[in-house]
C-alpha cells in the first residue's frame, strides 16, 4: 500500500512519514499544495494524508479539484483542533476522515488502516482468505492459526493482494502500489517476492495467472489460473 503525506510542517511530515513507513507503508510526501496536488493527480496512492492549510494551495482547494476530476483515492484531512467547520468544510468537499492537531501517531495509523480496509471492502482489521489470516494492525499473518514470519516488504505485498483478494494484480500495478516515488523500482523483483510467499505459505492461495498477474484466493484462481507457474 502506497501513501502521500501532504503536510508543510517539515518535522510533522518527516514524524508521519516515519510512523507510516513504520506502519508497513510506502509513502511518498509533499511540503506545499502544488507539490502535494500534482502528486495525487498523477501516482496511484492507495490513501493520502492531507494538511488543509498548505503554501501555493490550501488543502480544502485539492480536495475539491481532486473530487471534481473524479480522483476517488481515500483522504484523511488533518485539521485544526478548535475548528469544526473546517471539518465539516473538509468531509462535505470529500474527505473520508479526519484527525485533529495535535494528534498521536497511533490514531493517524489505525484511520488509515480504517481508510484502506473500508474503501477494500473490508470491515474488520483482520484479513482472511481461508486459513491465511492477515492483521493489519499488528502486521502478522497467520495460516491456521500459526504464525508465518515475513519480511516488511513480503508483508506489504501480501497485504495488498490480500486486500483486493480475489482480482488478478498486475506486476505494474504491484510495482506502483508498493514502493515510494524515489524507489529504484525493478518489477522483476516482484516476481522474487511472490516465490518466497509461496515457499512460507501453504495451501497454494497465490496464484499466477499467465500473462496478467497474481490473485490472492482460496477457491481455484480466475479462468484456472495455474499456481505453480511463474
Ligand atoms: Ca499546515
Amino acid at each position: 500500500m502506497r501513501l502521500l503525506v501532504i503536510e508543510d510542517d517539515r518535522d510533522l511530515n518527516r514524524q508521519l512519514v516515519a510512523a507510516l513507513d513504520e506502519g508497513g507503508y510506502a509513502v511518498d510526501a509533499a511540503f506545499d499544495g502544488e507539490e502535494g496536488a500534482h502528486l495525487g493527480e498523477t501516482e496511484p496512492y492507495d490513501a493520502i494524508i492531507l494538511d488543509l492549510g498548505l503554501p501555493k494551495i490550501d488543502g480544502l482547494s485539492i480536495l475539491e479539484r481532486w473530487r471534481r476530476t473524479d480522483i476517488r483515492t481515500p483522504v484523511l484531512i488533518l485539521t485544526a483542533r478548535d475548528r469544526w467547520s473546517e471539518k465539516v468544510a473538509g468531509i462535505n468537499a470529500g474527505a473520508d476522515d479526519y484527525v485533529a492537531k495535535p494528534f498521536q501517531m497511533e490514531e493517524v495509523i489505525a484511520r488509515v488502516r480504517a481508510l484502506l480496509r473500508r474503501s477494500a471492502g473490508f470491515a474488520k482489521a483482520e484479513l482472511e482468505c481461508g486459513p491465511l489470516h492477515l492483521d493489519t494492525r499488528s502486521a502478522r499473518v497467520t495460516f491456521n492459526g500459526s504464525p508465518i514470519k515475513v519480511t516488511g516488504l513480503e508483508f506489504r505485498l501480501l497485504s495488498y493482494l490480500m486486500h483486493h483478494q480475489s482480482r488478478v494484480v498486475s506486476r505494474s500495478e504491484l510495482v506502483d502500489h508498493l514502493y515510494q516515488q524515489d524507489f529504484d523500482r525493478d518489477s522483476n523483483t516482484i516476481e522474487v517476492f511472490i516465490g518466497r510467499l509461496r515457499r512460507k505459505i501453504p495451501g497454494d492461495l497465490i496464484h499466477t495467472v499467465r500473462g496478467l498477474g497474481y490473485c490472492v484466493s482460496f477457491a481455484p484462481g480466475p479462468d484456472g489460473g495455474d499456481k505453480r507457474g511463474s
